[in-house]
């Protein structure tokens, strides 16, 4: 569950904490002074906003708690422009609206609501004229209330924006690797879970690449950790332009790069393996030492946990160490071993 989502519950619960016992003094406020119809309406909402906050918590259905105290807010608003309310205060219920729709439905499906809104309170002011049905406010009091309404809904709505444009400005923050922009390990391995959980219930297949880069520490130390860090950059950037959009691409630490790619089979897996380290041993560049990379590949079988896949791919990518470096090594399940047919690597690239 996101923080967003986090923080709608809590609006929620605290709407009908402090609205329901409102509505429930006003209901009995308005049985003392005979008004029993608008009476039973009020205490039947502070029900109904019970109600809401008690399914709320059994069953965490966010979208239907909001679509319903907003229901209700609308015929709050409904009954009190009719009625009056008590002491003529109800009114005030139409500038919880704005404020309350914009945050649970943020800023598209808010202004819907509050056109919605206008339009219940626009139809109720013409069947007033036209004698339908009596409204309590005189259209003086609609007027500045409706004024009223619209700043609080353009400070609500500039508002939202700031908050959602923050919000994901920091959820992306918090995903992202910063030096490579790539994800970050954290996120890698919820989105693994992710995906792990999607293969095995559509019974889909899945690939996980595992990329090192062959002798980094000689680079660092030869020319230095900025150039490192740009080749880090360069490697990562390179990999990102070359998956399918569907594949995410993360920084698991140090030098080491996965893609998780999904619906991918071994073959799937080895050619773009073979393809991203053909275009890493191919890069060039001002002041760009030659780089290459050994690679990884293991595929999921469904009784693979995420750590138990990433460990697969590791066991290749130690392999393709261990066999020379810049090649494409494959963990085979069958054989519990790794594949041979190592793709062949051009004599001696890189630096060692
Ligand atoms: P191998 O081919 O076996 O992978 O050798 P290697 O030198 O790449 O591997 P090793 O794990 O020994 O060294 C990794 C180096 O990567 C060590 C560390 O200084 C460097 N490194 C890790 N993170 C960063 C980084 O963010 N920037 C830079 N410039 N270097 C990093
Ligand atoms: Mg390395
Ligand atoms: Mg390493």
């Amino acid at each position: 569950m996101s923080a967003l989502e986090i923080d709608k519950i809590r609006l929620i619960y605290l709407f009908v904490l402090v609205g329901a016992p409102v509505l429930y003094i006003m209901s009995a406020l308005h049985y003392i002074n005979n008004d029993v119809p608008m009476a039973l309406f009020e205490a039947l909402l502070a029900t109904g906003g019970v109600l809401i906050g008690i399914v709320l918590r059994l069953y965490n259905n966010i979208k239907l708690a909001e679509n319903l105290i907003l229901f209700g807010l609308i015929l709050l608003i409904i009954a009190i422009i009719v009625n009056g309310g008590y002491e003529r205060t109800g009114i005030y219920w139409i500038y919880t609206f704005p404020i309350l729709s914009l945050f649970l439905k943020g800023n598209k499906e808010g202004v819907i609501w509050n056109i919605v809104l206008m339009f219940v309170i626009s139809l109720l002011v013409y069947l007033n004229m036209r004698k339908v049905v009596p409204i309590a406010y005189s259209y003086v009091e609609i007027r500045q209330a409706l004024t009223a309404y619209m700043v609080i809904f353009l400070l609500a709505y500039i508002f939202e924006t700031a908050l959602l444009k923050s919000y994901q400005k920091l959820k992306k923050v918090a995903i992202t690797d910063q030096l490579t922009g790539l994800y970050n390990r954290h996120y890698i391995f919820s989105k693994l879970e992710e995906e792990i959980k999607r293969a095995r219930r559509f019974d889909r297949s899945l690939c996980v690449i595992l990329i090192d880069i062959d002798n980094f520490k000689q680079i660092n130390d030869k020319y230095g950790h900025n150039v490192g860090d740009k080749v880090l950059q360069i490697v990562a950037n390179l990999i990102r332009k070359n998956v399918r959009r569907i594949d995410t691409v993360g920084r698991l630490g140090g030098e080491e790069i996965i893609i998780i790619c999904p619906d991918t089979n071994e073959k799937g897996g080895r050619i773009l393996g073979e393809k991203i380290r053909l275009l890493i041993e191919k890069i060039k560049g001002e002041n760009i030492p030659p780089v290459t990379v050994s690679i990884g590949v293991a595929t999921f079988s469904p009784l693979d946990s995420s750590y138990e896949l990433i460990k697969k791919a590791d066991i290749a990518l130690y392999r393709a160490k261990r066999s020379g470096k810049n090649k494409v090594v494959v963990y085979n399940d069958e054989t519990k071993l790794i594949h041979l047919n190592e793709i062949k690597k051009p004599a001696a690239v890189g630096r060692h």
